[in-house]
């Protein structure tokens, strides 16, 4: 039996500047359709507003008839944990 030893070892998370930024999408949960992806340049209460334009527009001009009231909304957020001190090669 080996003995392994642990430290505590604390970390940060923070945005991933590699990845694309913060992006917010909307799902009709009636029929599936998605919105546009947002414009990467907005800010997270614009793409919101954006996509909340859009759940509007499909729910009164795509399907005026219908009952395509529903929705989820996601935000896709690229984090990165960065561990505040040296843990060695990775296992
Ligand atoms: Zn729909």
């Amino acid at each position: 039996m080996t003995r392994s030893h642990y430290r505590f070892v604390a970390m940060t998370v923070d945005m991933d500047p590699s990845q694309p930024p913060p992006l917010t999408r909307a799902v009709c949960r009636t029929c599936g359709d998605r919105s546009p992806e947002a414009d990467p340049t907005y800010d997270l209460d614009a793409q919101c507003a954006q996509a909340q334009r859009w759940c509007s527009a499909h729910t009164a001009r795509d399907h005026p008839g219908g009952r395509h009231f529903d929705y989820t909304a996601t935000i896709t957020w690229h984090w990165t944990v960065t561990p505040e001190e040296d843990i060695g090669p990775s296992a």
